[in-house]
């Protein structure tokens, strides 16, 4: 990944994470010619957190409460990533998915979905029998399924990259290895500390994902959400598994869930995969069980949200652990999809971990979040499909930037 060092420390805007959301936002704000932009990321490189470890679906957008952010949003996101990956030689491949119902019992929540996915729009969304279904995908059973036609896959670290380039092409700078320490206000300019020195700028926007609320409390915001880290275990299936599922095939989610359940994914690469579950992590960079963060938990453990939310989900949490240390029980579920599938067609695949945004109330932040102080754009939930919907999500970004600006 280039580095764009910048000869003066002195900036107009300063975006604070190198994920797909800050890149597509700095993205926006540079369509302006002649802003000075610098964009900060922690790591050593672009796409390391959820950018770099989540399914690779574009989102059609069936899901989302009509008119919300996620709802509109992932709709013009989609056309403008199809239309991104095109222009950029980005393979991406619209190959619809199935929304399978198991069993009889959760025929109403698929009328639901279908309800829902007029409302919001999309076009062809087909209802199928057992006989159908297994004409799409011969080894899934149940005895109905919705046909989304425009969900797609794709690699998110290539978009990512892809966004980089454009970025270098116009001048702004990307310095990775450069988390920001620190924001005080001087003389009406903001003054950063980064790990790679200081610099200074009208406006902040942070895009910094799992460390947002931080980032935000840093900047002398009170973000009034604290980020808790959902893991995201994946399986991938062995080469003799992998003939079992021809495109993506998805449970019916439970509504009271942000997340959408363990589904079956073809990546763009060929790999098929299983996941992501959904297991608090003990830390916010807890990729595997044995990643324990002592500050992350105690800084949790001080959330009144996060007592008030395991009061509610405690159940359906144990559930997810269960599953996690117990691969049998993972498999049963996975069974009731596809009855064919069994251990020998599994294999341990990667992890990722979720940006959840919680109230101190224990609610699970649904929507994209937003909040802004003077000189400041705080980006705090920016959960699923926000890679689906970044291009958008970057421009609705950007503009609230602009106002501040007075552009
Ligand atoms: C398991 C999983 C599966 C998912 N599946 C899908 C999917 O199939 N389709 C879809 O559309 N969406 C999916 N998502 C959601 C999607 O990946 C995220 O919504 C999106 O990547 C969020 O991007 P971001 O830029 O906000 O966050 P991130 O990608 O996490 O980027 C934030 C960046 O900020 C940096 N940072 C943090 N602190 C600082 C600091 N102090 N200074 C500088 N930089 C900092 C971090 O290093 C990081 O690179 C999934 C997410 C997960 C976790």
């Amino acid at each position: 990944m280039s580095d764009h060092s910048s000869p003066t420390g002195s900036y107009d805007i300063v975006v604070v994470g190198g994920g797909i959301v800050g890149l597509a936002t700095a993205l926006a704000l540079s369509a302006t010619p002649g802003r000075r932009i610098l964009v900060l990321e922690a790591e050593d490189g672009i796409a390391a957190h959820q950018t770099g470890h989540n399914s690779g679906v574009i989102h059609a957008g069936l899901y989302y409460k009509p008119g919300s952010l996620k709802a509109r949003l992932c709709a013009e996101g989609r056309a403008e990533l199809e239309a991104f990956c095109e222009a950029e030689g980005i393979p991406f491949e619209r190959c619809g998915k199935l929304v399978l119902a198991t069993d009889p019992g959760q025929l109403e929540a698929l009328d639901a979905l279908e309800q829902r996915a007029a409302a919001n729009g999309l076009v062809g969304v087909t209802r199928l029998g057992p006989e159908a279904i297994r004409e799409r995908e011969p080894e899934a059973r149940g005895p109905a399924a919705l046909l989304v036609p425009q969900t797609g896959i794709v690699d998110y670290r290539l978009v990512a990259a892809g966004f980089a380039r454009r970025l270098a092409e116009r001048g702004v700078a990307l310095w990775t290895g450069a988390a920001l320490e620190t924001c005080v206000r001087r003389h009406g300019r903001l003054v950063l500390e980064t790990r790679r020195g200081e610099v200074t700028t009208l406006l902040l926007v942070n895009c910094a994902g799992l460390q947002s609320d931080r980032v935000a409390r840093r900047c002398g915001v009170d973000p009034g959400v604290a980020i808790i880290p959902f893991r995201g275990e994946y399986q991938a299936l062995t080469a003799s598994g992998r003939h079992l599922v021809r495109h993506l095939i998805y449970p019916v989610p439970d509504p009271r869930l942000p997340f959408l359940g363990v589904h079956f994914t073809r990546r763009i690469d060929g790999e098929v995969e299983v996941g992501p579950n959904a297991i608090p992590a003990l830390a916010r960079h807890g990729y595997r069980w044995r990643d324990i963060d002592p500050r992350d938990l105690w800084e949790m453990a001080l959330w009144p949200g996060t007592w008030k939310l395991s009061a509610s989900f405690w159940r359906t949490g144990l559930g997810e652990i269960w599953r996690s240390l117990v691969p049998r029980a993972a498999l049963g579920d996975m069974r009731r999809m596809l009855p064919a599938i069994g251990p020998a067609d599994l294999r341990p695949a990667g992890a990722g971990v979720r940006a959840q945004a919680v109230g101190r109330d224990g609610k699970l932040l649904d929507d994209f979040h937003i909040v802004e102080a003077p000189g400041m754009v705080h980006v705090l939930n920016a959960p699923s499909p926000a890679a689906t919907a970044s291009l958008a999500i970057g421009r609705y970004i950007a503009a609230r930037a602009e106002t501040q600006l007075g552009g």
